[in-house]
Protein backbone atom coordinates (compact mmCIF):
# COMPACT_ATOMS: atom_id res chain seq x y z
CA UNK A 1 0.00 0.00 0.00
CA UNK A 2 1.68 3.67 -0.95
CA UNK A 3 -0.03 6.42 1.01
CA UNK A 4 0.63 10.12 -0.07
CA UNK A 5 0.27 10.90 3.52
CA UNK A 6 -0.41 8.56 6.74
CA UNK A 7 -3.00 10.59 7.94
CA UNK A 8 -5.13 9.64 4.22
CA UNK A 9 -5.17 5.53 6.03
CA UNK A 10 -9.02 5.33 6.48
CA UNK A 11 -9.76 5.82 2.59
CA UNK A 12 -8.13 4.50 -0.32
CA UNK A 13 -8.56 6.88 -2.76
CA UNK A 14 -6.34 5.25 -6.05
CA UNK A 15 -5.36 1.40 -6.57
CA UNK A 16 -2.57 1.11 -8.90
CA UNK A 17 -2.88 -2.82 -10.22
CA UNK A 18 0.08 -4.07 -11.58
CA UNK A 19 -0.13 -7.48 -13.78
CA UNK A 20 2.57 -9.33 -15.24
CA UNK A 21 3.20 -13.25 -15.01
CA UNK A 22 5.54 -13.06 -13.09
CA UNK A 23 3.90 -11.59 -9.91
CA UNK A 24 1.33 -14.71 -9.50
CA UNK A 25 3.62 -16.37 -6.93
CA UNK A 26 4.32 -13.60 -5.54
CA UNK A 27 7.81 -13.69 -5.35
CA UNK A 28 9.12 -10.93 -3.43
CA UNK A 29 12.68 -10.32 -5.48
CA UNK A 30 10.10 -9.32 -8.56
CA UNK A 31 7.69 -6.88 -6.76
CA UNK A 32 10.48 -4.98 -4.60
CA UNK A 33 11.38 -3.10 -8.27
CA UNK A 34 7.84 -2.43 -8.82
CA UNK A 35 7.02 -0.75 -5.62
CA UNK A 36 10.53 1.00 -5.46
CA UNK A 37 9.70 2.76 -9.04
CA UNK A 38 5.93 3.75 -7.76
CA UNK A 39 7.75 5.32 -4.39
CA UNK A 40 9.02 7.91 -5.95
CA UNK A 41 5.91 10.09 -5.87
CA UNK A 42 5.02 8.45 -2.08
CA UNK A 43 6.36 9.44 1.44
CA UNK A 44 5.33 6.60 3.17
CA UNK A 45 5.80 2.37 1.80
CA UNK A 46 3.40 0.35 4.05
CA UNK A 47 2.87 -3.54 4.47
CA UNK A 48 1.68 -5.90 6.76
CA UNK A 49 4.65 -7.32 9.09
CA UNK A 50 3.55 -10.92 7.59
CA UNK A 51 5.50 -13.37 5.85
CA UNK A 52 5.39 -11.80 2.92
CA UNK A 53 5.94 -8.35 4.33
CA UNK A 54 8.73 -9.04 6.17
CA UNK A 55 10.24 -10.46 2.87
CA UNK A 56 9.04 -7.33 0.33
CA UNK A 57 9.95 -4.88 2.99
CA UNK A 58 13.54 -5.34 3.62
CA UNK A 59 14.09 -5.21 0.06
CA UNK A 60 12.04 -2.17 -0.66
CA UNK A 61 14.02 -0.12 2.01
CA UNK A 62 17.17 -1.08 0.82
CA UNK A 63 16.86 0.05 -2.89
CA UNK A 64 15.24 2.93 -1.20
CA UNK A 65 18.26 3.58 0.67
CA UNK A 66 16.18 4.05 4.31
CA UNK A 67 16.01 2.83 7.40
CA UNK A 68 12.95 0.23 8.08
CA UNK A 69 10.48 0.61 10.86
CA UNK A 70 9.31 -3.08 11.53
CA UNK A 71 5.91 -4.34 13.37
CA UNK A 72 4.18 -0.98 14.03
CA UNK A 73 1.14 -1.01 16.30
CA UNK A 74 0.53 2.34 16.61
CA UNK A 75 1.19 5.30 14.06
CA UNK A 76 1.71 8.45 16.70
CA UNK A 77 2.92 10.85 13.75
CA UNK A 78 3.56 11.01 9.99
CA UNK A 79 7.28 9.40 10.96
CA UNK A 80 6.55 8.18 14.69
CA UNK A 81 5.45 5.04 15.70
CA UNK A 82 5.36 2.56 18.51
CA UNK A 83 6.39 -0.60 18.23
CA UNK A 84 6.80 -4.01 20.66
CA UNK A 85 10.88 -4.65 21.50
CA UNK A 86 11.93 -7.86 23.86
CA UNK A 87 9.86 -9.89 22.73
CA UNK A 88 6.88 -7.82 23.38
CA UNK A 89 8.09 -6.80 26.92
CA UNK A 90 8.70 -3.36 26.34
CA UNK A 91 7.86 -0.61 23.45
CA UNK A 92 9.63 1.67 21.44
CA UNK A 93 8.68 5.19 20.79
CA UNK A 94 10.68 5.22 16.61
CA UNK A 95 11.33 8.42 14.83
CA UNK A 96 12.80 8.00 11.31
CA UNK A 97 13.92 11.16 9.73
CA UNK A 98 14.27 9.27 6.21
CA UNK A 99 11.92 11.06 3.15
CA UNK A 100 10.59 7.16 2.57
CA UNK A 101 9.08 5.77 5.40
CA UNK A 102 9.01 1.90 4.70
CA UNK A 103 6.94 0.78 7.69
CA UNK A 104 5.41 -2.42 8.54
CA UNK A 105 2.25 -3.07 10.13
CA UNK A 106 1.45 -6.01 13.05
CA UNK A 107 -2.02 -6.68 11.07
CA UNK A 108 -3.76 -7.45 14.50
CA UNK A 109 -3.12 -4.10 16.11
CA UNK A 110 -5.58 -1.68 13.94
CA UNK A 111 -9.36 -2.37 12.88
CA UNK A 112 -9.71 -3.84 8.82
CA UNK A 113 -10.55 -1.59 6.73
CA UNK A 114 -14.32 -1.90 4.61
CA UNK A 115 -13.65 -4.29 1.99
CA UNK A 116 -16.00 -3.11 -0.39
CA UNK A 117 -17.92 -0.04 -0.97
CA UNK A 118 -15.37 2.07 -1.57
CA UNK A 119 -15.00 5.43 -4.77
CA UNK A 120 -11.35 4.59 -5.11
CA UNK A 121 -9.99 4.76 -8.57
CA UNK A 122 -8.54 1.70 -10.34
CA UNK A 123 -5.33 2.74 -12.60
CA UNK A 124 -2.88 0.43 -14.63
CA UNK A 125 0.50 0.64 -13.77
CA UNK A 126 3.99 -0.71 -15.20
CA UNK A 127 5.06 -4.05 -14.54
CA UNK A 128 8.83 -4.44 -13.81
CA UNK A 129 11.32 -6.79 -15.57
CA UNK A 130 11.53 -10.26 -14.08
CA UNK A 131 14.07 -10.90 -11.43
CA UNK A 132 16.16 -13.75 -13.13
CA UNK A 133 18.39 -14.84 -10.55
CA UNK A 134 15.59 -16.33 -8.97
CA UNK A 135 13.35 -18.98 -9.82
CA UNK A 136 9.73 -19.90 -8.30
CA UNK A 137 10.14 -24.24 -8.01
CA UNK A 138 7.07 -24.82 -5.65
CA UNK A 139 4.46 -23.82 -3.05
CA UNK A 140 3.56 -26.24 -0.85
CA UNK A 141 0.10 -25.27 1.16
CA UNK A 142 -1.99 -26.68 4.40
CA UNK A 143 -5.67 -26.32 3.40
CA UNK A 144 -8.21 -25.97 5.85
CA UNK A 145 -11.53 -24.67 6.64
CA UNK A 146 -10.52 -23.15 10.04
CA UNK A 147 -10.18 -19.49 10.05
CA UNK A 148 -6.45 -18.16 9.84
CA UNK A 149 -4.39 -18.20 12.86
CA UNK A 150 -3.05 -14.96 12.84
CA UNK A 151 -6.80 -13.16 12.29
CA UNK A 152 -8.78 -15.53 14.24
CA UNK A 153 -11.20 -14.48 16.51
CA UNK A 154 -10.82 -17.08 18.86
CA UNK A 155 -7.92 -19.50 19.01
CA UNK A 156 -7.33 -22.58 21.30
CA UNK A 157 -4.32 -23.56 21.86
CA UNK A 158 -2.67 -26.36 23.46
CA UNK A 159 0.89 -26.66 24.94
CA UNK A 160 3.11 -29.99 26.54
CA UNK A 161 0.42 -30.66 28.96
CA UNK A 162 -1.14 -32.31 25.99
CA UNK A 163 0.96 -35.13 26.24
CA UNK A 164 0.76 -36.56 22.88
CA UNK A 165 -0.39 -35.80 19.36
CA UNK A 166 -3.50 -37.94 19.66
CA UNK A 167 -5.13 -36.13 22.88
CA UNK A 168 -4.95 -32.68 20.63
CA UNK A 169 -8.34 -33.97 19.34
CA UNK A 170 -9.64 -32.66 22.50
CA UNK A 171 -8.56 -28.92 21.21
CA UNK A 172 -9.88 -29.67 17.61
CA UNK A 173 -13.25 -30.34 19.08
CA UNK A 174 -13.35 -27.37 20.98
CA UNK A 175 -11.85 -25.15 18.28
CA UNK A 176 -14.48 -26.83 15.75
CA UNK A 177 -17.51 -26.22 18.40
CA UNK A 178 -16.22 -22.25 18.70
CA UNK A 179 -15.36 -21.87 15.13
CA UNK A 180 -11.57 -21.14 16.25
CA UNK A 181 -8.22 -21.44 15.00
CA UNK A 182 -5.91 -23.94 16.58
CA UNK A 183 -3.03 -22.80 18.14
CA UNK A 184 -0.10 -24.62 20.09
CA UNK A 185 3.20 -23.69 21.76
CA UNK A 186 6.53 -24.27 20.93
CA UNK A 187 6.80 -27.15 22.86
CA UNK A 188 3.94 -29.14 21.96
CA UNK A 189 5.19 -28.59 18.48
CA UNK A 190 8.82 -29.46 18.87
CA UNK A 191 7.42 -32.84 20.61
CA UNK A 192 5.52 -33.48 17.27
CA UNK A 193 2.15 -33.36 18.56
CA UNK A 194 0.72 -30.66 15.51
CA UNK A 195 3.06 -29.04 12.88
CA UNK A 196 4.85 -25.89 13.48
CA UNK A 197 2.50 -23.68 11.28
CA UNK A 198 0.31 -23.43 14.58
CA UNK A 199 3.15 -22.43 16.55
CA UNK A 200 1.97 -19.18 18.59
CA UNK A 201 5.12 -17.06 20.46
CA UNK A 202 8.14 -15.25 19.90
CA UNK A 203 9.06 -17.58 16.78
CA UNK A 204 6.00 -18.50 15.42
CA UNK A 205 2.68 -15.92 15.39
CA UNK A 206 1.64 -13.02 16.79
CA UNK A 207 -2.24 -13.42 18.03
CA UNK A 208 -4.40 -10.54 18.76
CA UNK A 209 -8.05 -12.71 19.21
CA UNK A 210 -10.66 -11.33 20.96
CA UNK A 211 -10.34 -15.09 22.74
CA UNK A 212 -7.19 -16.45 23.21
CA UNK A 213 -7.93 -20.11 25.32
CA UNK A 214 -4.73 -21.27 26.66
CA UNK A 215 -4.54 -25.70 27.71
CA UNK A 216 -1.72 -27.40 29.26
CA UNK A 217 0.63 -24.01 28.38
CA UNK A 218 3.21 -22.42 31.33
CA UNK A 219 2.92 -19.13 29.81
CA UNK A 220 6.93 -18.70 28.96
CA UNK A 221 7.62 -15.37 28.27
CA UNK A 222 8.28 -16.32 24.56
CA UNK A 223 4.71 -17.84 24.09
CA UNK A 224 3.16 -14.89 25.74
CA UNK A 225 5.02 -12.46 23.26
CA UNK A 226 2.59 -14.15 20.72
CA UNK A 227 -0.80 -14.02 22.64
CA UNK A 228 -0.87 -11.10 25.55
CA UNK A 229 -2.09 -8.60 23.74
CA UNK A 230 -5.30 -11.10 23.80
CA UNK A 231 -8.64 -9.37 24.58
CA UNK A 232 -9.64 -11.73 26.46
CA UNK A 233 -7.57 -14.66 28.05
CA UNK A 234 -8.94 -17.97 29.69
CA UNK A 235 -5.92 -20.31 30.82
CA UNK A 236 -6.47 -24.06 32.32
CA UNK A 237 -3.39 -25.38 33.96
CA UNK A 238 -2.99 -27.79 36.70
CA UNK A 239 -0.75 -25.86 38.29
CA UNK A 240 -1.17 -22.81 40.10
CA UNK A 241 1.53 -21.21 40.00
CA UNK A 242 1.92 -21.23 36.23
CA UNK A 243 2.80 -17.74 34.69
CA UNK A 244 0.38 -17.84 32.03
CA UNK A 245 -2.35 -17.49 35.23
CA UNK A 246 -0.44 -13.63 35.75
CA UNK A 247 -1.69 -12.58 32.28
CA UNK A 248 -5.14 -14.76 32.14
CA UNK A 249 -8.50 -12.57 32.77
CA UNK A 250 -10.22 -16.32 33.89
CA UNK A 251 -8.04 -18.84 34.95
CA UNK A 252 -9.17 -22.50 35.78
CA UNK A 253 -6.95 -24.76 38.07
CA UNK A 254 -7.67 -28.02 37.34
CA UNK A 255 -6.67 -31.28 35.28
CA UNK A 256 -7.09 -30.35 31.43
CA UNK A 257 -8.39 -34.36 30.53
CA UNK A 258 -11.62 -33.85 33.00
CA UNK A 259 -11.84 -30.19 32.29
CA UNK A 260 -12.12 -30.59 28.48
CA UNK A 261 -15.02 -32.81 28.53
CA UNK A 262 -16.65 -30.97 30.87
CA UNK A 263 -16.27 -28.04 28.90
CA UNK A 264 -17.56 -29.80 25.61
CA UNK A 265 -20.30 -31.36 27.23
CA UNK A 266 -21.86 -27.61 28.19
CA UNK A 267 -20.73 -26.27 24.94
CA UNK A 268 -22.80 -29.03 23.45
CA UNK A 269 -25.67 -27.63 25.92
CA UNK A 270 -26.18 -24.54 24.21
CA UNK A 271 -27.94 -24.68 20.99
CA UNK A 272 -26.69 -21.91 19.45
CA UNK A 273 -22.88 -21.03 19.07
CA UNK A 274 -22.08 -17.54 17.49
CA UNK A 275 -19.42 -18.32 15.18
C1 LIG B 1 14.62 -18.33 21.48
C2 LIG B 1 13.37 -19.04 21.94
C3 LIG B 1 12.20 -18.85 21.24
C4 LIG B 1 11.03 -19.48 21.66
N1 LIG B 1 9.88 -19.26 20.96
C5 LIG B 1 8.74 -19.80 21.43
C6 LIG B 1 7.50 -19.54 20.77
O1 LIG B 1 7.42 -18.87 19.74
N2 LIG B 1 6.39 -20.08 21.29
C7 LIG B 1 6.39 -20.86 22.43
O2 LIG B 1 5.32 -21.32 22.84
N3 LIG B 1 7.55 -21.12 23.03
C8 LIG B 1 8.72 -20.64 22.56
N4 LIG B 1 9.88 -20.95 23.20
C9 LIG B 1 9.87 -22.01 24.22
C10 LIG B 1 9.42 -21.53 25.58
O3 LIG B 1 10.52 -21.05 26.30
C11 LIG B 1 8.77 -22.70 26.39
O4 LIG B 1 9.70 -23.76 26.46
C12 LIG B 1 7.49 -23.23 25.78
O5 LIG B 1 6.60 -22.17 25.50
C13 LIG B 1 6.85 -24.18 26.78
O6 LIG B 1 5.70 -24.74 26.20
P1 LIG B 1 4.56 -25.32 27.13
O7 LIG B 1 4.01 -24.23 27.98
O8 LIG B 1 3.61 -26.07 26.26
O9 LIG B 1 5.33 -26.43 27.98
P2 LIG B 1 5.69 -26.46 29.52
O10 LIG B 1 6.45 -25.26 29.91
O11 LIG B 1 6.29 -27.81 29.77
O12 LIG B 1 4.29 -26.37 30.24
C14 LIG B 1 3.33 -27.37 30.20
C15 LIG B 1 2.21 -26.93 31.15
O13 LIG B 1 1.15 -27.89 31.10
C16 LIG B 1 0.65 -28.02 32.40
N5 LIG B 1 0.02 -29.34 32.46
C17 LIG B 1 0.63 -30.55 32.36
N6 LIG B 1 -0.29 -31.54 32.44
C18 LIG B 1 -1.49 -30.93 32.61
C19 LIG B 1 -2.82 -31.42 32.77
N7 LIG B 1 -3.08 -32.72 32.76
N8 LIG B 1 -3.81 -30.52 32.93
C20 LIG B 1 -3.57 -29.19 32.95
N9 LIG B 1 -2.31 -28.66 32.80
C21 LIG B 1 -1.30 -29.53 32.63
C22 LIG B 1 1.84 -27.89 33.32
O14 LIG B 1 1.42 -27.49 34.63
C23 LIG B 1 2.65 -26.81 32.61
O15 LIG B 1 2.35 -25.53 33.10
C24 LIG B 1 11.05 -20.34 22.80
C25 LIG B 1 12.25 -20.51 23.49
C26 LIG B 1 13.39 -19.88 23.07
C27 LIG B 1 14.66 -20.08 23.85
Amino acid sequence: MLLKKLSELPVVKKVISIEAPHYENFTAENFAPAIVKLAENYSHIVCSANTFGKNLMPRVAAHLDTSQVSDIIKVISPDTFLRPIYAGNAFATVKTNDTKKCVTIRPTSFEPCESSGGTATIEKGEASEEFSNTKFIKREEIKSDRPELGTARIVVSGGRGMQNGDNFKLITEVADKLGAAIGASRAAVDAGYISNDHQVGQTGKVVVPDLYIAIGISGAIQHLAGMKESKVIVAINKDGEAPIFSVADYGLEADLFEALPQFMEELNKLNTIQK
